[in-house]
């Protein structure tokens, strides 16, 4: 048995404690500044829609692939989780069937002509030529979930300490400050220390790991009391290269998330008036019965929303590191996708400290990359 310490509580780090936990080996200890109930721009969960549009390629398929069947599970029969299955309309803009790599938003691989994921949604089909609005090239109709994440976050947590992990705060300058903050004792104890980083995009900032290649990927929402269906998502738009449209109405009177932007590097944590109304009109252009036909006017906002992905140079960092003499395991830098590919990450992490564990053991251990 060994201690375990997951740095950071969003929906990264409690994922991660709650498959860990699951495995019912080791001690469980979640460490963070923020918390579900914080919003701060330096915590990005609880800013996300959220839902699941696959992001990542067809390569690294396995993070979306493997997250699906437990979302969809507790869309299906966990009705407190806060997840429901919504219809959902994507398509792609002509304007943006071409358009070279750097050029792509954060959504890239969902709108791919053939994409890798039409067997996971059972009910996928494209839609037909004389579905599309002019000025679109292909779309797609499916059934997804919405994720209500000021419902699902706290669930997390409740998960959590009824599998025995304890959660607490604690604000780290260094990772190797995590050694010392198991609520079950450290190698003090006489117990070796496993700490998973999952701290997001204050990998960046985080002394021993201070990886620049995490930036931010600004996303500019407005939360509105309206609701709709189907969720959708276009490709692009016409108000600039960062800027975005897509709706999603969250489960139990979450309300509708209008969004949005990408804005990679940009840290301003305040909305940005021109892009809010700029984001409404979209809304109310492309579906007028979120606003019961009555444009902008008919919109009842509940709040603006900025939130930061955690964008990476080089994709999602997991794999282990020896920082000094700390074994750490990475979970961060998902992107735009941290909710959808929650679960094949953690999975991937549990592999990972079976492996760290088999070593201390002197044990050989086979994994399924
Ligand atoms: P965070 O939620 O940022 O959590 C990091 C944790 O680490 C926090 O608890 C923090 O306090 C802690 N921490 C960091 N540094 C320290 C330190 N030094 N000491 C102690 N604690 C520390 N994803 C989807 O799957 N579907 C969507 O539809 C979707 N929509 C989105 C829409 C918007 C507008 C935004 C902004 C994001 C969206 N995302 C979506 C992306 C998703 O929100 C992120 O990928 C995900 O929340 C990242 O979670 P995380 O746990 O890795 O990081």
């Amino acid at each position: 048995m060994v201690n375990i310490v997951v740095v950071g509580a969003g929906v990264s780090g409690l994922t991660t404690a709650l498959l860990l936990a699951r495995e019912k080996k080791h001690t469980i200890t979640v460490v963070a500044k923020f918390m579900p109930g914080d919003y701060d721009i330096e915590y990005t969960s609880p800013w996300a829609g959220a839902n699941v549009l696959p992001m990542n390629s067809a390569a690294e398929q396995r993070w979306e692939r493997r997250s699906w069947p437990e979302l969809s599970r507790l869309a299906a029969d966990v009705p407190e989780a806060g997840i429901h299955f919504q219809k959902c309309k994507i398509m792609r803009r002509e304007a943006d069937a071409n358009k070279p790599d750097e050029k792509k938003g954060g959504y890239d691989p969902l709108f791919d002509a053939n994409p890798w994921y039409t067997d996971m949604f059972p009910d996928h089909r494209f839609l037909r030529k004389e579905e599309l609005p002019e000025g679109y090239v292909d779309g797609a109709q499916f059934t997804s979930v919405c994720i209500n994440t000021a419902l699902y976050l706290p669930w997390l947590v409740g998960q959590c300490r009824a599998a025995g992990v304890v959660v607490r705060r604690g604000v780290l300058k260094d990772i190797g400050e995590a050694k010392g903050l198991s609520a079950f004792g450290g190698e003090g104890a006489g117990k070796k220390v496993v700490v998973v980083n999952c701290t997001g995009l204050q990998a960046c900032r985080l002394g021993g790991v201070m990886d620049q290649n995490v930036y931010p990927a600004r996303g500019q929402t407005v939360v509105v009391r309206n609701e709709v269906e189907p969720m959708m998502a276009v490709s692009g738009t016409e108000d600039g290269e960062d800027e975005l449209f897509y709706t999603m109405t969250r489960a139990s009177g979450g309300g509708t998330i209008v969004g949005g932007t990408y804005q990679k590097g940009n840290w301003d944590p305040n909305p940005d008036p021109n892009v809010a109304m700029r984001i409404l009109k979209r809304a109310v252009e492309m579906q007028p019965e979120l606003a019961g036909g009555k444009g902008i006017a008919g919109l009842d906002i509940i709040r603006h929303g900025v939130g930061l992905r955690p964008a990476r140079n080089g994709g999602v960092r997991i794999e282990r590191e020896v920082i000094g003499d700390l074994t750490v395991v990475h979970n961060y830098g998902h992107g735009g996708w941290g909710y959808q590919g929650s679960y094949g990450c953690a999975e991937r992490v549990v592999e990972l400290v079976r492996e760290v564990v088999a070593e201390w053991d002197g044990h050989e251990v086979s994994v399924d990359k």
